[in-house]
């Protein structure tokens, strides 16, 4: 179920992202995406900004979007948000190198934490796995927890990486994993994925104290945590992309729990689009009926 569309001058103070697209993308500028987390706060949901941006291999790329998350914790610390942010490791530096994303990152949360503001750290493919541990690590003890990781389930690690985990304050954000890893390394069957992810939701409930994030729009998932918390009583909150099961964000958001939408915006917008619409053909055949006026 796809909400929150925008129409006429709305769509124009947002940018040139074309309306089928702006339902997955907040818009072009800050200024965009911090009025969709006003209006989705209004409705008790939090918000994950992201600026979209990947692999760069200009240190000037990579500064330049650590500069843009500095402004925008301290615009989500003056006006109040419920929101947060979350990086690519790759957007700040780590495909230059692993001291290029560590300054930025550092640079990035000192700030943060300085606003009270929480930052997110995305996990992209396996070669950055480590280095970006031993970087959420580092920040987890000297903010005492105002930050967060995401660990994949499809990595056969992670069982191991939640052990580690689980020792440090901050938060984890458990997801099936996004990119096509080897089968030495990975899970690659999506029931076996889907299994391996319930028994370390399971394993976090019990182990984590700071909270645990389902980072996933399946339902099932969804509703295994309500009865691990239930069993438990350990804190969780459910995160969802922006454009993806937004009904069920609010009404669970209604029922009390902690929702969270994650929310890429910048100019950037197309290939991520794209992405959405090629994962699955209900967002295809939306765009298909946005774009002939249905
Ligand atoms: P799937 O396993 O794809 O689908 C399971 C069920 O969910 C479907 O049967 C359907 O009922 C429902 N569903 C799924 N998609 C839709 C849809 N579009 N419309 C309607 N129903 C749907 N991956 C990373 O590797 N690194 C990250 O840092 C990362 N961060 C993420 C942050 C958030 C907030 C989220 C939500 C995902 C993130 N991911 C990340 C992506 C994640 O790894 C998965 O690739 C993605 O979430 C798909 O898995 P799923 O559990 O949502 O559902």
């Amino acid at each position: 179920m796809v909400g929150c569309r925008y129409r006429g001058d709305e769509r124009r103070r947002r940018g040139m992202i074309p309306p089928i697209a702006n339902n997955f993308v907040a818009g072009e500028s800050p200024a965009a995406a911090v009025q969709h987390a006003r209006e989705l706060n209004r409705r008790d949901v939090a918000v994950i900004l992201n600026l979209l941006g990947e692999h760069y291999d200009d240190r000037a790329d990579a500064d330049a979007d650590a500069d843009a998350y500095i402004d925008l914790a301290e615009t989500i610390a003056r006006d109040d948000l419920d929101a947060c942010i979350s990086v690519k490791p790759s957007q700040i530096g780590l495909s230059l190198s692993d001291d290029a994303f560590r300054e930025n990152l550092a640079r990035i949360v000192a700030v943060a934490d300085d606003h009270g503001v929480f930052v997110w750290v995305d996990m992209e493919d396996h070669p950055t796995t480590d280095v970006t541990l031993d970087a959420f690590e580092r920040h987890a003890r000297e903010t005492d927890g105002n930050v967060g990781v995401c660990v994949q389930a499809n990595l056969r690690r992670t069982r191991d990486d939640l052990a580690r985990l689980a020792e440090l304050p901050g938060k984890v954000r458990l997801v099936k994993g996004a990119y096509d890893e080897p089968g030495d390394i990975a899970y690659r069957q999506k029931a076996k994925v889907d299994e391996v992810y319930r028994d370390l939701l399971a394993f976090m409930f019990e182990a984590f104290d700071d909270g645990v994030a389902v980072g996933s729009h399946d339902p099932a998932m969804v509703d295994y945590a309500a009865e691990l918390h239930a069993e438990h009583g350990t804190p969780y909150e459910v995160q969802m992309l922006m454009g993806v099961r937004e009904e069920a964000q609010f009404d669970l958001a209604a029922e009390g729990v902690d929702v969270w939408q994650y929310v890429p915006y910048g100019g950037k917008w197309f290939s991520y689009f794209y992405r959405r619409v090629r994962e699955r053909k209900s967002n295809a055949l939306f765009a298909l009926r946005a774009v002939v006026g249905r």
